[in-house]
């Protein structure tokens, strides 16, 4: 745990919040600021800082990551809709939280290419 981390704080329980799905790796929860109708943020509890530093070790947990997120997609009815399913990495990527997570964008037609 890195305990300058918000999403650390979160996975903990530190900060209190609304989990969609918890298990022993990963955690799943609101965005503060949702972008779509359903907009989830899927995260390991342990601090990795982004996919760029995420290891072979860490392939079990990328994996759940993006189960978990489809698991979760299909609990909000949104399977056959449709949804979109977004790392952000680094700079470039947008990344503003330094806590590898998967974004779940889903009710409403997203738009490509991303801005
Ligand atoms: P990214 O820009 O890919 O790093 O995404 C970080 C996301 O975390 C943004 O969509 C924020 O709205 C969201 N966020 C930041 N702080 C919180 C928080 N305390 N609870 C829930 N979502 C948060």
């Amino acid at each position: 745990m890195d305990t300058s981390c918000i999403f650390c704080k979160i996975a903990s329980g530190a900060i209190p919040a609304t989990f969609l799905h918890e298990d022993d790796a990963v955690v799943a929860f609101g965005d503060l600021n949702p972008q779509a109708p359903h907009h989830v943020l899927i995260i390991p509890r342990e601090h990795v800082v982004s996919l760029a530093s995420a290891t072979d070790g860490h392939t079990e947990v990328l994996g759940r990551l993006l189960r978990v997120a489809a698991e979760i997609a299909e609990r909000l009815g949104v399977t056959d809709s449709g949804y979109r399913t977004v790392i952000n990495t680094g700079p470039d990527g947008g990344q503003s939280v330094f806590h590898l997570h998967v974004h779940l964008l889903g009710g409403r037609p997203l738009a490509w290419p991303p801005g």
